[in-house]
């Protein structure tokens, strides 16, 4: 698969969805619940470490924001 740029935290896009690379960080958002991580949403790509959301670019496998979804 290829590598594509790591998603930038402070670009206005990241903190529309309030996007963390770390998911413990986002513990004071009221959406997140413990155990929500980039690589168990539905919206990731284990093949390149993409985000639906985020095309073009790749996120932190241990990363959070607020669209997370759980895998189906
Ligand atoms: Fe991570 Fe899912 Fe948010 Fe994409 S939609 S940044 S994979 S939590």
């Amino acid at each position: 698969a290829q590598a594509l740029p790591r998603l930038d935290p402070s670009s206005s896009n990241a903190q529309a969805l309030n996007y963390v690379e770390d998911a413990a960080d986002a513990s004071d958002h009221p959406a997140y619940e413990e155990g929500q991580r980039c690589d168990n949403c539905m919206f990731y790509s284990a093949d390149n470490e993409g985000c639906q959301l985020f095309p073009g670019k790749s996120v932190e496998p241990a990363g959070w924001c607020q669209s997370w979804v759980a895998q189906s």
